[in-house]
């Protein structure tokens, strides 16, 4: 398979599509992003990284972020976060409060924000927000390989100013006990993993793990392999919020999205894959990064449910 054409025939098909979504409104930093953008980064299993478009423009990984995070707090409590936190998909758009009413406080999944909101909690454990949000900085540093990888404060401050949603949820679930720190500490650190600014390719690397068993390209262990593989098992369920079966039939790899625009997708054995445009279909999903993944799915083969 060529890479580097595929990537040529994808930047020049995403280019001519004229239903680029909706930039994210909701956080008034985000809103100011160009919409024209697209960039895809291809980090394969035998080490090479493959760009295309906008790879090296920083956008904000929003929930993206809830892939590492879940990751340090499996580190810190292991499967004692499944008394926490569920492991269905929700059917219900991201920042939903409906089923938390119904299932006492408890979350669907650790990818919708409720569910990475007592993920924050548990990576909170007892500290400051800074040490929590230093902690993760430094992990996806780590994984990336990348110490130039920074939070954007302005976006966490427009989150904090804004976030009225999460605030609720957040309070919602400390009333069940499943939020263990004062909200808005749990809210600062939460605010803060969201706004970690990456480029397709930074991100692209992160995820190397993720398609390695568990393993960091460099040398050592970030999680154990049945680990890497519940991750990946979690994207594909649950990554794209009430769209995660819609994205699964179209494209059927593990992904999880972030509302600033970005995808991760993990083909495990073969490659991470970072695309980015920020414009958003209705399901809050970027509309040119599911296309350029269903292309890639389609070209490839390697939508998990092919044979390989
Ligand atoms: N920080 C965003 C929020 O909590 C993340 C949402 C997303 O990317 O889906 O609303």
């Amino acid at each position: 398979m060529d890479l580097t054409a595929l990537i040529d025939d994808i930047v020049a098909a995403m280019a001519r599509e004229t239903e680029r979504g909706t930039v994210a409104s909701y956080i008034p930093e985000l809103a100011k992003v160009d919409a024209g953008q697209f960039g895809v980064a291809i980090a394969t299993a035998d080490g090479r990284l493959l760009t295309g478009g906008d790879a090296d423009t920083g956008f904000s990984i929003q929930s993206i972020s809830k892939v590492f995070a879940l990751t340090l707090a499996l580190g810190k409590v292991g499967d004692q976060l499944w008394d926490r936190v569920g492991r269905e998909p929700s059917g219900n758009a991201f920042n939903s409060i409906v089923q938390l009413e119904q299932e006492h406080g408890i979350p669907r999944n650790p990818f919708i924000n409720a569910g990475a909101i007592v993920v924050a909690d548990v990576n909170l454990g007892g500290h400051q927000p800074r040490v929590a949000i230093g902690e993760m900085l430094r992990f996806v540093r780590y994984l990336a390989g990348d110490d130039a990888i920074r939070i954007n404060e302005e976006v966490a401050a427009s989150e904090t100013a804004t976030g009225y949603r999460n605030m609720a949820l957040a309070n919602y679930m400390r009333a069940f006990n499943n939020v263990r720190h004062p909200v808005d500490l749990v809210l600062g650190s939460y605010f803060h993993q969201c706004a970690i600014e990456m480029n397709c390719r930074q991100l692209a690397l992160a995820g190397r793990y993720l398609m390695l068993d568990g393993r960091h390209p460099e040398g050592g262990r970030v999680v154990s392999p049945s680990r890497a593989r519940r991750i990946n098992a979690l994207m594909l369920t649950c990554g794209h919020y009430d769209a995660s079966g819609d994205f699964a039939f179209r494209v059927g790899i593990p992904g999880k999205s972030g509302v600033g625009g970005g995808i991760l997708a993990i083909v495990p054995g073969r490659a991470a894959i970072a695309v980015w445009s920020p414009g958003l279909n209705t399901s809050g999903n970027s509309a040119l990064g599911t296309k350029a993944l269903e292309m890639l799915a389609r070209r490839t083969g390697w939508s998990v449910f092919s044979p390989p």
